[in-house]
């Protein structure tokens, strides 16, 4: 039932004056989605209310005592996001992913991942990554990690934070963790574009925003012929560097996480349609970044379904099917375009 017709049922009953309360669709039959892009682990630090899609970054002053301590302009808005009751964090990010029909791939330590797993086996796809390239115990994070995607059974090496350490992907000190991942047929999920908002230099002094320039791939590729990349945050704002690299190489897709509730509405769906418009439209995988909020989820989803430059057909395709295919995962029986996919999974064995 729409919400119109679920209104007027309501309407008549009340002249009728018998309460009669309006059919819900069971979760079964929302169509699924698949969120590339959650945390296994609650962001640190008090947990914050956020305004999704902010309009403006705003300048500060770095005088002593006038130093803002963040980027994100201080409007208010409906809905604001709200973060989980402290420690509930899974619990009610599960509740909102079984609500919403939404399978998601979570990352963080194994163990936090396990945790996930453990509570909802059939909505979890667990991802895993090494720490950092500067530390001495390489060989631990790489036993670590053959160990997770070879016996525990972890889909995705993510999310690799090399930008966050100034670090380009294609720099050779990340080398025997890619070279790993080709050689295990896992796709590596790798954070390039959006950080900082505003103010990493104060915040995180080792960030480079140059170094989530898409283009920074082709090195890395060209090494890797046959290794599945995802980009996370789509490596905005990078646009015109993003589709130069998604022409050549066609195993590249892009996340929209992060960036879809994190900038203003406006400039979000202008680089989305860009990316569509350029002819990529079965590259791009939905995701949110989850972190902290849980109402985040249905936020979301809500901007690629309001999205009146999407077709129904191109919005299925953001919300699951992209990501199914690039996943190698099975789609559920029913669809047409989940059907789709299977077919290609048959065909690419
Ligand atoms: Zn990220």
């Amino acid at each position: 039932m729409g919400l119109s017709a679920a209104v007027a049922a309501i309407a008549l009953a009340g002249a009728a004056g018998v309460m009669v309360a309006p059919a819900r669709a069971a979760d079964a039959e929302l169509p699924p989605v698949l969120d590339v892009h959650v945390h296994a682990g609650e962001f640190p630090g008090p947990g914050m209310t956020v305004c999704p899609n902010a309009a403006q970054f705003l300048a500060s002053d770095p005088a002593n005592g006038k130093e803002a301590p963040f980027g994100w302009s201080g409007e208010d808005c409906t809905p604001r996001l709200y973060p989980a009751a402290p420690g509930h964090y899974m619990e009610e990010v599960l509740a909102e992913m079984k609500r919403l029909n939404v399978t998601a791939v979570v990352y963080g330590n194994p163990a936090d991942v396990k945790k996930w797993q453990a509570a909802a086996p059939e909505r979890i796809i667990p991802g895993t990554a090494f720490h950092s390239v500067q530390t001495p115990d390489q060989a631990q994070q790489l036993q670590m990690l053959e160990l997770a995607f070879t016996k525990d059974g972890f889909k995705v090496m993510g999310e690799i934070g090399l930008q966050y350490e100034g670090i380009s992907p294609s720099d050779t000190r990340a080398e025997p963790y890619f070279a790993l991942a080709e050689k295990l047929d896992i796709p590596v999920a790798i954070h390039m574009g959006t950080g900082g908002s505003g103010r990493a230099n104060l915040g995180m002094s080792g960030f480079r925003g140059s170094m989530g320039n898409p283009l920074l791939l082709e090195d890395l590729l060209a090494r890797h012929p046959k290794l599945r990349v995802q980009i996370m945050h789509a490596g905005y704002p990078m646009g015109e560097n993003l589709l130069t690299l998604l022409q050549a190489n066609s195993h590249v897709y892009v996340d929209i996480a992060g960036l879809i509730w994190s900038y203003p509405l406006k400039e979000v769906n202008s680089y989305i349609k860009r990316i569509v418009d350029g002819g990529f439209e079965d590259r791009i995988m939905f995701g949110t970044d989850q972190m902290m909020w849980p109402h985040l989820m249905a936020y979301s989803i809500s901007i690629i379904q309001n999205a009146d430059y999407l077709t129904p057909q191109q919005k299925r395709d953001i919300l699951y099917n992209n990501a199914a295919r690039f996943l190698r995962i099975k789609a559920p029986e029913g669809t047409s375009s989940a059907n789709g996919v299977a077919k290609n999974i048959v065909a690419a064995k």
